[in-house]
């Protein structure tokens, strides 16, 4: 397995962090910089690795006990299971579940009686891809709170939003990156007051200039 710094020469070769450009994320934020999350996910090797040292860290701050992984839906979800694959190869005499939830209407996360099952009453680590605000992962552990789960840790490739577990109501984070980067309202973002051109190749900027047709209502 690579080390985390050999891990991060070849992400960062393969341009893993863009920056100099106009992108928009997901949480509806605009930013100068991109962390292209593709980078891991599209390619097997890289996302295992990226998973064992994900696994090792978590463990480390947790000790061996019994979890269940769960992530996100649904790209948080394609890590996660990585990391449940890791996890289960290093966990020697500890019991590694994985569980998965589904989009639900107006963003809320669903999961099905069998995914319920396996959470209710379970030590469960929630690992993410890219954490920005930590909106949809403080909600999600409220959401386990209901289901009888009690989060022990979050994990995510990429916590660029200057995250902490204290805001996330966990008691503990780990990431593979921190790189915390400068994001802002789209009314207030300084490229989009000057009228440049979003990134329609990284992010999301073909469904932000769908839904705004390329205009924004700025002061
Ligand atoms: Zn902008």
């Amino acid at each position: 397995m690579l080390s985390r710094d050999e891990l991060l020469v070849q992400l960062n070769c393969r341009g893993i962090l863009r920056e100099n450009g106009h992108f928009a994320l997901h949480s509806g934020y605009h930013s100068p910089a991109y962390f292209d999350k593709g980078v891991i996910l599209h390619d097997p090797c890289l996302a295992s690795e990226a998973a064992h040292l994900m696994a090792v860290d978590v463990m480390n701050r947790i000790g061996g006990r019994e979890v269940v992984i769960l992530g996100p839906p649904t790209s948080g979800t394609v890590f996660a299971c990585y990391v449940a694959a890791a996890w289960a190869s290093l966990a020697h005499g500890y019991g590694c579940h994985f569980a998965y939830g589904e989009k639900g209407p107006e963003g809320t996360i669903v999961f099905s009686d069998q995914n319920q099952a396996c959470l209710y009453g379970a030590d469960v680590v929630v690992i993410e891809d890219v954490l920005t605000m930590g909106s949809s992962v403080r909600r999600l552990i409220g959401h386990l709170q209901h289901l009888g789960s009690k989060v022990i840790a979050v994990g995510a490739i990429c916590n660029r939003g200057g995250v902490t577990a204290e805001s996330l109501g966990a008691p503990s984070l780990c990431s593979l990156f921190d790189v915390p980067l400068q994001i802002y309202e789209a009314r207030e973002c300084p490229q989009s007051v000057l009228g440049v051109p979003i990134d329609l190749t990284f992010g999301h900027g073909r469904q932000f200039v769908k839904r705004h047709r390329g205009k924004l209502d700025i002061p």
